[in-house]
């Protein structure tokens, strides 16, 4: 296929694919779909070999949000009966965090959520960052508080922050549709920010909410012009109680494509398969690794992931394998660029987030005969899995064991 062929050359290469070119790989056939796979995962493994990237996310502060982000449950009038608590004491956290690194991940995500923290939420986060570093050496750690205050990027670098994270989430032209309460601009004055404190900066999509092939397209492209480290890629989750409980809108085959875009517009960037995972992929996830270098251990903010162990497996039974706390996840041109001071050179973030199970900050045509088009398996994703979406009661804010 002349398309793959181009993209793979482009991807090698760093050059960004055309729109017209991104859109064609969301339009590919189910019969192309393992082309598209290989040819994106040539692209992947030269940047990233078979690595595997584990990151786990500490939920410091959940539900009570004031704002209006339709695909999230912690949003202010959330029936979905989620852990509500306020801000865990840093030795909480941390002690948290120690429970996602003993299973593997080399990265803590600290999120809170609400629409952007008080300077005395950055006292309490850069606390918990100190916390957290001075038990694990070597630990990375992201925060995603939300959006920041003139200053408040540059304390957390301070405090030891080596990644925030922050979401578009998705195109501008649609982002009125989801949230009321702030703007897409608002989003990229965050990303902004934190670039320019030094922090490696995280932000992503979320795919389902009802967006066209264009808005997907445009979002990711977005991301590439404000070249975050590292870029998860969530599937809603449409959990009942929130606006966008109905939208059951993605395959297996949707999210394969959506990851392998992902990859060709950003092909030396962590890209994280976050919230939505096993809800979306199922038993499609280990063709997955083949797109992404990233994703989170365990559980997701406000939802259940599955085991841990079960995450462990399935990169071991893919042939891949979990990158090491000694590894340097991004390739040498962009780690140089955020080697952070204690020597682990990263990217990254939460981006978990809500209507996927997280938290804050944050459809086609095509093919020869016999072949099923990608609108046709793309309606088939109208069943809703509602058997696979479970409410986190365990872990961080509880008396249970973490999933880890
Ligand atoms: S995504 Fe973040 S800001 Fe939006 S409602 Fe959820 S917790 Fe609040």
């Amino acid at each position: 296929m002349d398309l793959l062929n181009t993209l793979v050359d482009k991807g090698l290469r760093r050059e960004s694919p055309s729109r017209a070119e991104a859109l064609a790989v969301l339009a590919t056939s189910d019969d192309d779909l393992l082309d598209v796979v290989t040819a994106a995962g040539k692209v992947r493994r030269h940047w990233f070999g078979r690595r595997v990237k584990l990151n786990y996310l500490v939920n410091l502060k959940s539900g009570l949000c004031p704002e209006d982000c339709s695909y999230c449950s912690q949003r202010l009038g959330s029936t979905t009966g989620i852990l509500k608590y306020t801000w865990l004491k840093p030795d909480q956290a941390s002690e948290a965090a120690a429970a996602g690194l003993a299973g593997g991940a080399k990265r803590v995500c600290l999120v809170a959520s609400g629409r952007g923290p008080t300077d005395r939420d950055v006292d309490r986060v850069s606390d918990t960052i100190k916390a957290i570093k001075e038990a694990n050496e070597g630990v990375e750690v992201c925060a995603c508080l939300g959006l920041l205050s003139e200053g408040q990027a540059e304390r957390l670098r301070e405090a030891g922050a080596d990644a925030y994270n922050h979401n578009l989430n998705t195109s501008e032209a649609t982002y009125g549709d989801i949230t009321s309460t702030h703007t897409y601009a608002d989003r990229v004055d965050t990303v902004q920010k934190a670039h320019s404190a030094g922090l490696s900066a995280c932000s992503g999509l979320i795919a389902g909410m009802g967006e066209s092939d264009e808005d997907l397209v445009d979002v990711v492209f977005s991301l590439r012009e404000l070249d975050p480290d590292s870029v998860p890629v969530n599937f809603l989750i449409p959990v009942e109680g929130t606006p966008l409980a109905k939208e059951w809108n993605l395959t297996p085959q949707r999210c394969l494509r959506i990851l392998a875009m992902v990859r060709f517009v950003c092909p030396d960037v962590e890209v994280r398969i976050a919230g939505g995972r096993e809800v979306h992929l199922r038993t499609m996830q280990p063709l997955a690794l083949h797109l992404a270098n990233s994703i989170f251990l365990g559980d997701y903010l406000t939802t259940e992931g599955q085991a841990g162990k079960a995450d462990l497996e399935m990169i071991a039974d893919a042939g891949f394998e979990v990158e090491g706390a000694d590894q340097v996840t991004l390739p040498e041109h962009r780690a140089s660029a955020v080697v952070s001071g204690c020597g682990s050179a990263e990217n990254a973030g939460c981006g978990s987030h809500e209507g996927t199970g997280g938290g804050c900050g944050s459809h086609e045509g095509g093919g020869v005969c016999g072949s099923v088009p990608a609108a046709a398996s793309a309606a088939k994703a109208n069943e809703a899995r509602t058997d696979l979406v479970a409410v986190r009661r365990r872990g961080a804010g509880t008396d249970l064991a973490p999933n880890a």
